[in-house]
């Protein structure tokens, strides 16, 4: 991966299977992006073209970020995540400028998915409150979106938002953000498929997963990375304490979620 401004261009090894749960908004982004760019000669027959971007809404950690990441593992592309620091300048026209690159960047890099971060930042008038100009902002970010002066063929635009109120109306036209996919928080069916991917590669002794994904209602899968890091780094002190690598339990799992707290009920 090399460095583009400052945002990163990568190659990810992920596919979906490494992302637990999510199976509708799997779905979504199979029909809308996937099958769309694998299959062009049945769409084209239909007279259906590729494009428009899904804007992803939920409380935070609950694997956005991670599934466009998979998303563009599934289809052997590039993948550039933007946050709103990638953008903003406090120069006037920078803003504009650094968008655009960023599109370009994707471009160059099709196939190519491009993720926008807390989109509503830099789509709402939000973004006044750092610069005065957010209708430039906007209206540059709506023309890369239509691919106006440049083509998107190739590019699967994925956006995420913590509070989709925000973003302006005009992003969600037809051909723009125009499927909105609600992301909940993990069920227990999910958060055991969470917990199994996170301890894949972990040294453990008949752990009962059943009675962690009871114990984590709530828990976002951000949340549980958190359990399993804090139990994982327990069990590491104990195992040099002890001269030897012990194996994770049910019990050190069950300490590390009284230690954490459910961050979706915050949303
Ligand atoms: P935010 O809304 O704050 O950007 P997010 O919804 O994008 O959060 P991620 O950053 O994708 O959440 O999740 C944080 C970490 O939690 C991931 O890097 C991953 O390790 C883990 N994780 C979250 N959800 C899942 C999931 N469904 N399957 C496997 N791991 C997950």
């Amino acid at each position: 991966s090399y460095s583009f401004l400052d945002t990163d261009i990568e190659k990810p090894r992920i596919t979906f299977k490494d992302v637990g749960g999510m199976e509708k908004v799997k779905e979504e982004i199979a029909l809308k992006v996937i099958y769309p760019l694998k299959n062009p000669d049945i769409y084209k027959a239909y007279g259906k073209k590729a494009g428009g971007g899904i804007l992803m809404y939920g409380p935070p950690g609950c694997g956005k970020t991670h599934l466009a990441r998979a998303t563009a593992g599934e289809i052997d592309a590039t993948f550039i995540s933007v946050g709103i620091n990638d953008v903003l300048d406090m120069w006037i026209g920078n803003s504009e400028k650094n968008l655009h690159e960023i599109f370009q960047q994707a471009r160059i890099g099709r196939p190519c998915v491009l993720f926008f971060d807390e989109v509503d930042a830099l789509g709402a008038s939000r973004s006044d409150m750092r610069r005065s100009e957010g209708r430039f902002l906007i209206n540059q970010f709506l023309n890369e979106l239509d691919g106006v002066e440049h083509s998107n063929e190739g590019v699967l635009i994925l956006a995420a938002t913590n509070s989709p109120w925000y973003l302006d109306a005009a992003f969600r036209r037809p051909g723009r953000f125009d499927r909105l996919i609600f992301v909940q928080p993990p069920d227990k069916t999910a958060r055991i498929s969470i917990l199994q991917l996170l301890l894949q590669n972990t040294p453990t002794e008949k752990v009962d997963i059943e009675s962690i994904a009871r114990l984590t209602e709530e828990f976002s899968g951000a949340d549980l990375k958190a359990v399993v890091d804090m139990a994982i780094e327990s069990k590491i002190t104990e195992s040099l304490k002890a001269g030897k690598t012990l194996p994770l339990t049910t019990t050190d799992l069950k300490n590390a979620c009284s230690k954490q707290v459910a961050t979706t009920l915050e949303w």
